[in-house]
């Protein structure tokens, strides 16, 4: 029997999981959620699952403000255990950096964050080091295990009706015309008028067999997890290079993650990911991580793994209607501020599609500025 639906949320990773939820709670739509592997398969399983608002756009600044909130009201918004914890955290640069255009729009667009002398940020953590150059602090901010987290959305959105369904892949999305039809998968066609591609690096092929063009650039990244040495009593916080090229945070059980994200763009395939770290990118993570807190100039890293994550090629995300499609929606590209910001993306597809458009203004996303072709001839496809 066809199956017949209002909405499909193609991706269940951070992204897919918080649109699923947002729309579900709106209460109006039937909604289906797939993904081709179990939930939440994609590359929110290897995220560090960072919050802070130090984003390198405004938009996703204001986006990452927004979700904080969410974050921060986990118990009123989802009940049960909040798997969020929050470290604040600071921005820093190096005296041979120069982020002076990064520091300045966070100024302007980052709520409760302020400008910290470096002496200061040692008197409230007496483990970081004194050598930054500049250095903003925001203690709204934080950290949650991105599966945990991904998996309560989708629970508290299938007491609200969401339908689930894994180890399916959607083959083909059915379009006639300019109407979205639904999709065709691999274990039956759903009808539905509406669809959202949150599909991660996933997004670029599903689009690309309606004929719409959104290349999405993929960088590889590494994680490498250190045991605080015993000399490391304080709190600390999560620290971040204002070029957004390396982090470090506490992690479980006297834990702390750091990562590096290579500026190298030359993967082409999502599903050609190396798992192995080589020996400088471990360099490259205990660099900055010894030049942020000294103690751990001799610690070795306990585990690490690889992750892609991917953004359209001026950097930034896609979130919009798609083409001239009606009824198809994109929410990929967030690269490492998926976390950060999706309870905001979620509510704002959710008003995409209940109220006609979103209250925020996400215009600087829309995927028409980065499509090659942005309205290819629509005709019939699928079901
Ligand atoms: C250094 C670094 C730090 C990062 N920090 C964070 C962070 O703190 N928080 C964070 O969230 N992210 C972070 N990221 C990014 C993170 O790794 C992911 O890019 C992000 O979580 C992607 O979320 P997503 O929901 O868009 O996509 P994904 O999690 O990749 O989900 C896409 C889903 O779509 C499914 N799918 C694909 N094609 C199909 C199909 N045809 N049919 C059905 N299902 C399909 C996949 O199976 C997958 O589950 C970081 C990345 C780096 C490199």
């Amino acid at each position: 029997m066809k199956q017949i639906r209002d909405v499909i949320v193609i991706g269940s990773g951070m992204i897919g999981s918080a649109i699923a939820l947002a729309v579900s709670r709106a209460g109006t739509k039937r909604v289906t959620l797939i993904d081709k592997g179990p939930l939440v398969s994609g590359m929110t399983r290897r995220s560090p699952g960072l919050a802070h608002p130090f984003q390198a756009h405004p938009l996703l600044c204001e986006l990452a403000n927004s979700s904080f909130e969410f974050y921060n009201r986990w118990a009123m918004q989802l009940g049960g255990k909040n798997p969020f914890v929050t470290t604040g955290a600071a921005a820093v640069d190096f005296p041979n950096a120069e982020a002076s255009a990064q520091f300045a729009l966070w100024k302007e667009h980052v709520q409760n964050a302020s400008g910290i002398a470096p002496n200061a940020l040692q008197t409230l953590y007496p483990d970081i080091s004194k050598q930054f150059r500049a250095a903003m602090f925001t203690p709204h901010a934080g950290y949650a295990d991105a599966v945990l987290t991904a998996q309560a959305f989708v629970n508290a959105a299938k007491e609200r009706g969401l339908d689930v369904q894994t180890g399916t892949q959607v083959k083909q999305i059915a379009v006639q015309g300019r109407q979205i039809l639904g999709v065709k998968t691999t274990t039956g066609d759903i009808e539905a008028p509406d669809v959202i591609v949150a599909a991660g690096g996933w997004s670029e092929r599903l689009l690309a067999a309606l004929g719409v063009v959104l290349p999405l650039r993929l960088q590889r990244a590494v994680i490498a997890f250190y045991e605080q040495p015993p000399s490391v009593t304080n709190d600390l916080p999560m620290l971040i290079d204002a070029s957004g090229a390396h982090f470090v945070r506490p992690h479980p059980y006297r834990m702390s993650a750091a990562g590096w994200i290579s500026t190298d763009a030359n993967f082409q395939n999502v599903d050609a990911l190396d798992e192995y770290v080589l020996p400088n990118e471990y360099a490259r993570v205990q660099n900055f991580l010894t030049a942020c807190l000294p103690e751990f100039a001799n610690t070795r890293p306990k585990r690490a793994h690889t992750v892609l994550y991917e953004t359209c090629a001026d950097g930034l995300p896609a979130l919009g209607r798609v083409g001239n499609f009606d009824g198809l929606y994109i929410a990929a590209g967030f690269g490492a501020s998926a976390f950060a910001v999706a309870p905001a993306v979620g509510e704002s597809v959710m008003q995409m599609l209940v109220d006609g458009d979103a209250t925020r203004d996400i215009s600087s996303f829309h995927p028409q500025r980065v499509t090659l072709n942005p309205n290819p001839s629509a005709t019939e496809r699928g079901a």
